[in-house]
């Protein structure tokens, strides 16, 4: 079919505010938000509900157009920006915002999946619940795009990732066939799972539309923290320490190292939370929904009582325990601005996980590695889950490819991946096929075949192809 008969046939399904056809209004979800990646399209489609997402995807199935599903954008791997193929449209969730319903009671919500995951966050809170997926780009990101990220941050350590936190999706597949699993079962062991097969999927699976997920009650104790280790090694004595002391309420042990402390402060003007450099720093944070647990003798003094003990093993050598709401919030604005400040002196940064007990040699290694090398590590890590955002900088050149060839060996050979928790879309295809193992590569190409038989889901993304 001719492209503006294509258009026509969108627009019949959508209305006009559904198709954007005009360079000038496409350009904003044609590149990534790192700005690393830039595509192109004949269209974005900006459906309003299941229903014409089944529609255009129908339309797309029967005449080859690819689809690249787009939530927030804020995706680092360019799983969202269309590579340049065959005809292709932008899907864009961003008209797919409604808040579906809250279940105080059942501690679920359901939401459109275009809904943006700080709108929820906020909406349930009148409820006195959280949903706890924490990180720097929930202003953006949607919750779309966090289940089929699978994605993590600063709160798995308790919570899990997206998948733990969601019960059941609705979907449209590549043909234009809608599923729905939005009842909210905690149990349903009736054949494959398909909700845990789209999480994760990267949109090359189906376009998730509209998903029910688990709330927690909101915790009305929170004590947050900055701790000076005596080094890597010692991080999970003092994580498991802390676990034990407070009843497992650790909700945050991110790893924030002296480099990474200073090129923070250089890049926003914030002071170190700590007056000595602290080479291994720790940003800390517990909490609990016990009203009793903000009195004398709750959970800050569990922390406190706990942390004194570490202190005289040796184990942590100094700490700071934020006192107001704002010292909080400082503390974690300097953890938001991390990315942006790595980006800003051109660095590097890699998503690996490793076994837990790894991590502190893979840092002995590697840190002394990249110091050889005449560059600087800026890692951050979310270190209770094993998952290090590890990064070099300055991040260009000849030195950073041979480097990140032997670190990424290293860490095949310690047991950890490549990718923890940002996926793989058109960034990582080469780790996939250098790292994963051929016969799990065959079985989710025979996967994708048998979803998506005309190839059109987020052609070129995630799985690389046969060789
Ligand atoms: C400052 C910053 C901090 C970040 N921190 C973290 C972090 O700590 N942990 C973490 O895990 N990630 C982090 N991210 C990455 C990013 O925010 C997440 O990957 C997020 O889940 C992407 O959501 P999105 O709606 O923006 O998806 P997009 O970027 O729009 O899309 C991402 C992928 O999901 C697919 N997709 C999107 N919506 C759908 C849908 N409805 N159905 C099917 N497929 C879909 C896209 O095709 C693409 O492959 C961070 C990003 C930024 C910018």
């Amino acid at each position: 079919m001719a492209t503006k008969d294509l258009l026509e046939a969108f627009r019949a399904v959508t209305g006009p505010a559904g198709v954007v056809d005009a360079p000038d209004a496409m350009a904003g979800y044609l590149t990534d938000w790192t700005g690393r990646w830039t595509g192109q399209a004949i269209a974005v489609l900006r459906p309003d509900g299941t229903d014409q997402v089944a529609a255009l995807l129908g339309l797309c199935h029967r005449h080859g157009v690819a689809v690249t599903t787009q939530g927030g954008n804020t995706g680092i791997a360019g799983g969202a920006t269309p590579i340049p193929d065959r005809d292709h449209v932008v899907l864009s969730l961003d008209r797919m915002q409604r808040i579906l319903a809250i279940d105080p009671a059942a501690r679920t919500a359901t939401v459109q999946a275009g809904t943006v995951l700080q709108t929820l966050q906020e909406a349930v809170a009148d409820h006195g619940l959280t949903y706890p997926l924490m990180f720097g780009a929930r202003g953006s990101c949607t919750i779309g795009g966090t289940l089929a990220t699978n994605a993590g941050g600063s709160n798995v350590l308790r919570y899990g990732t997206a998948r733990a936190l969601c019960l059941g999706v609705e979907a449209v597949l590549a043909d234009g066939t809608a599923i729905s699993d939005l009842q909210g079962l905690r149990k349903d062991n009736t054949g494959y799972d398909l909700r845990d097969l789209l999480i994760g999927s990267e949109g090359t699976l189906a376009v998730i539309t509209a998903a029910v997920l688990r709330l927690h009650p909101a915790p009305v104790a929170v004590t947050t923290g900055f701790l000076s280790l005596s080094g890597p090694e010692a991080a999970l004595g003092v994580l498991n320490a802390l676990q034990d002391a407070t009843g497992g309420l650790v909700e945050a042990f991110e790893y924030m190292p002296a480099p990474l402390i200073d090129r923070i402060c250089a890049h926003t003007g914030a002071r170190p939370p700590l007056a000595a450099p602290a080479p291994t720093g720790i940003l800390l944070e517990a909490a609990s929904t016990r009203p009793s647990d903000r009195d004398a003798g709750g959970l800050e003094d569990l922390v406190q009582d706990c942390l004194a003990g570490l202190m005289e093993r040796g184990l942590v050598l100094d700490a700071v325990i934020a006192a107001s709401g704002q010292q909080r919030r400082d503390l974690w604005a300097m953890r938001e601005a991390t990315a942006e400040s790595i980006m800003a002196v051109d660095g590097y940064i890699f998503d690996l996980s490793l076994p837990l007990s790894q991590i502190a040699p893979f840092l002995q290694v590697t840190d002394a590695e990249v110091a050889r090398a005449g560059m600087t590590a800026l890692t951050v890590g979310h270190l209770g889950d094993g998952n290090l955002h590890y990064s070099i900088a300055p991040g260009g050149g000849a030195a950073l490819g041979a480097l990140r060839a032997r670190i990424l060996d290293r860490v095949a050979a310690m047991g950890g991946s490549f990718s923890a928790e940002h996926g793989i879309g058109q960034d990582k295809l080469d780790l996939m096929a250098a790292y994963r193992d051929p016969a799990r590569l065959a079985a989710m190409r025979a996967l994708r075949r048998a979803m998506d038989p005309a190839g059109i889901l987020n052609p070129g993304k995630t799985i690389p192809d046969a060789p």
